[in-house]
């Protein structure tokens, strides 16, 4: 019997197993890189605003801990649980490794809706799930970022649970705060800021211009609202847009900057038109240059992806495609350009990585230092990439994860097993 249960974790341990096919990984040796070192679950009692208590469930996995302490986002959502997280921290393993950053993987979270309860209950779930996991992380330990349903001001309350228990201001205890709070300059942009870059990269790979093209963002969060943004800077055309209210489509495109200050206003999408309204599931499949999915996992799947009529594929959530649509778009290689999660959302944890090595130094960059550094990176691990899928004549997301799993293999080989 596994801890491990859940679609998205069998995903993770399907993938896995044909990496470790395609590298030759002994058997013996498969349990101890996919299966986590540690899950935390903890209950964290709130007091609500009517005065009742309520128990959320709260979970941290820690991946693996022989590269150096773990790194990973906190989720806020409903449905969470102990499956989702532990597939989401091997994944940041493999992402955190091909981008030959010191950490293992981890990712967390609370089962809870963060727009289902009032700002003052958030502070208290936050706090109180960061005060449950003080035993289990720190700076050399185990290191949250923001991720799905949290954001910076979550950020800050986890540095100040932490550190006042301290008895010291710890800044490098989190990354993703803000930036008066020992944040980094240009971490709010950086996942997207890294899609955009690698979608201009893999347009140059295929002999296409920006000028002209267009592109589908599911999940107009923090990802893809950038992503847009900065695409929309290089001459793409944003012609479809989604978040978790409404989907809206127009060949003509959208203006972001009147987008924008609606979802600014409201905090969703709903409501910002009458007109271009489209069912979310079909939106997927309208015809694009660049599909950007950065909202949920398993959203590509067996039933739509023979329906996509992208050219470039961005990843810009973790997981959003299953290993079942992966086999098509595997068979499909010319006509769809995939630019794997593990790559493509990868600009998030680098800025976490200067963050946190800003933290410990204390001193800090400058925006244009933090962008040309997080560019510079990317670009070095997409030629990783792209090269060992020309060697090996296989998918992008084939040679990024084998690049991970690798390094990671090794790593543990040379340490050894102790005692
Ligand atoms: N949650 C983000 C991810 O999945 C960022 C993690 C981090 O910055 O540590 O990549």
């Amino acid at each position: 019997m596994s801890l491990y249960t859940g679609p998205v974790f069998e995903m993770a341990r399907t993938q896995f197993n044909g990496i470790a096919d395609y590298i030759g990984i002994h058997d013996d040796e498969r349990d101890r890189l996919l299966l986590p070192k540690r899950a935390i679950a903890v209950s964290c009692p709130v007091r609500m605003d009517d005065g009742s208590v309520r128990v959320f469930q709260g979970y941290r996995v820690q991946h693996h801990l022989t590269l150096g302490p773990t790194k990973g986002g906190t989720r806020y959502s409903a449905d969470l649980d102990l499956g989702e997280v532990a597939a989401l921290a091997v994944w940041m393993s493999w992402k955190c490794a091909l981008a030959d950053l010191p950490y293992g993987g981890a990712k967390g979270g609370v089962a809870v809706d963060p727009n289902g309860i009032s700002k003052r209950e958030l502070e208290g779930v936050s706090r109180r799930y960061m005060q449950e996991m003080i035993p289990f992380v720190g700076p050399h330990t185990d290191v949250m970022a923001p991720d799905m349903g949290t954001n910076e001001q979550v950020m800050a309350w986890f540095m100040d649970t932490y550190s006042m228990y301290q008895g010291r201001t710890v800044t490098e205890i989190v990354t993703g705060k803000p930036v008066a709070s020992g944040g980094t300059e240009g971490r709010r942009e950086a996942t997207g800021r890294g899609v955009a870059f690698l979608v201009a990269r893999a347009m140059q790979t295929i002999g296409m211009t920006a000028s002209g093209a267009t592109a589908i963002v599911q999940g107009y969060g923090n990802v893809g609202a950038i992503a847009a943004h900065e695409m929309s800077l290089q001459g793409i055309r944003i012609i479809g847009v989604s978040d978790h209210t409404a989907a809206f489509y127009d060949p003509k495109g959208f203006d972001l900057a009147k987008l924008n200050a609606h979802v600014a206003e409201k905090g969703f999408l709903r409501g910002y038109s009458t007109q271009s309204n489209i069912d979310p599931a079909a939106l997927l499949i309208q015809k694009c240059d660049v599909l950007v999915p950065a909202a949920i996992e398993r959203v590509i799947n067996g039933a739509n992806v023979g329906q996509l009529k992208c050219r470039i594929l961005a990843e810009g959530a973790n997981g959003p495609t299953t290993p079942e649509a992966d086999k098509f778009l595997d068979q499909h290689r010319d006509a769809i350009f995939v630019i794997p999660d593990i790559l493509c959302n990868s600009g998030g944890v680098i800025v976490s990585y200067f963050e946190w090595v800003q933290d410990l130094q204390q001193f800090f960059w400058s925006e244009s230092e933090v962008t040309d550094k997080l560019k510079t990176l990317l670009n070095r691990t997409y030629n990783k990439v792209l090269a060992r899928a020309e060697r090996d004549k296989v998918s992008n997301r084939t040679a990024a994860m084998a690049i991970g799993v690798e390094k990671v293999r090794d790593a543990k080989r040379r340490r050894g097993l102790f005692p």
